[in-house]
């Protein structure tokens, strides 16, 4: 048999992965990608987690944004519902002045440089949201920053999902959604510019705990085919191994286009939902077709 975790040198959080179906690795319900009510997500870790074994996940990461506090209640309620668990985090960076997410997984969530420097981002989005708020009361619209703070479990992790959340609820926009279009995106009255960690600071954290970074949802950020290509190699060179393939929010083209490049560039590919509840997402966890069967799958690397 061949050898696995700790006898390969690995760290020992990973070998809470043990068990894929060998015959079927592409098609193991694995789900990596996730929210809590740890950062923007509508439901506790724990109700995450039983809702994703209750859908037939086998394997989940929960990847709340900047912030892990809720990966030991997620870990002892996987455990509790017999499904495997995988550390995670989605870490906000900046790259050319595009917001871009990493997903790290499989990281020893007590490694000191991660854990600092996700408190660092954790601090200016506080700062960030005074700002916001007194953008948008600058066009009339009062006490943002104290709505939105109802609707954030996690006061640190305050973003711009409770913001759209609490302007829904006063009848400003009809939807999450419209409140992004109109008012949270570059250009927009409640938009405030912010500075995330760098591409390099992301991947030294991940991988210095031990961990694996993923680009999250590559089809979503709002720049060119060419410096998609750009940023890939970037992230390649800089040590990244892995790309998400299918994810809640790429169409079956997308799929196509972020597999060929995954190939082109050698990636693991990963496979997450992004879900953040069950009335504000694109798919429902552990809802997504398979990997594509030739890529490797990004669950190779952390057994
Ligand atoms: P922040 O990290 O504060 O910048 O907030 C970003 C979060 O807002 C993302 O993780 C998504 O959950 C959510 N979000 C971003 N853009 C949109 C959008 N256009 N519609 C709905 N939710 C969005
Ligand atoms: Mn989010
Ligand atoms: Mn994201
Ligand atoms: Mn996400």
């Amino acid at each position: 048999a061949p050898l696995r975790g700790a006898a390969r040198g690995v760290y020992a959080v990973r070998d809470s992965i043990r068990s894929f179906p060998s015959q079927s690795m592409n098609t193991a319900n694995c789900d990596f990608h996730c929210h809590s009510t740890v950062s923007d997500g509508l439901m506790p870790p724990a109700d995450v987690v039983r809702r994703a074994a209750a859908n037939g996940v086998t394997t989940l990461a929960l990847t709340d944004h900047d912030d892990f506090s809720g990966l030991k209640i997620a870990r002892e309620t996987a455990a509790e519902c017999g499904i495997d668990f995988v550390n995670g985090v989605e870490i906000s960076i900046e790259w050319n002045g595009t917001p871009i997410h990493i997903v790290g997984l499989g990281f020893d969530a007590d490694a000191p440089a991660i854990n600092a420097g996700l408190a660092e981002l954790r601090g200016g989005r506080v700062e960030r949201a005074r700002r916001m708020s007194e953008a948008l009361a600058a066009i009339g619209i009062h006490g943002v920053f104290e709505g939105a703070s109802k609707h954030a479990g996690n006061p640190s992790l305050i973003s711009r999902a409770h913001f759209a959340r609490y302007l829904v609820e006063i009848g400003i926009c009809k939807d999450v959604q419209s409140v992004f279009y109109s008012y949270l995106t570059p250009g927009k009255p409640g938009y405030v510019d912010h500075r995330w960690a760098t591409l390099e600071n992301a991947i030294s954290w991940i991988k210095s705990a031990g961990g694996v970074p993923v680009v999250a949802h590559p089809a979503r950020y709002k720049i060119s085919n060419a410096q998609v290509r750009d940023f890939l190699s970037e992230f390649k060179d800089a040590g990244g191994e892995a790309i998400e393939v299918t994810c809640g929010s790429h169409t079956p083209d997308q799929v196509a286009t972020f597999a060929n490049l995954a190939r082109h560039y050698g990636f693991y590919a990963s496979r997450g939902s992004d879900f953040h509840g069950p009335e504000e997402s694109y798919v429902d966890l552990g809802k997504l077709p398979g990997l594509p069967e030739d890529l490797k799958p990004v669950w190779q690397l952390l057994s």
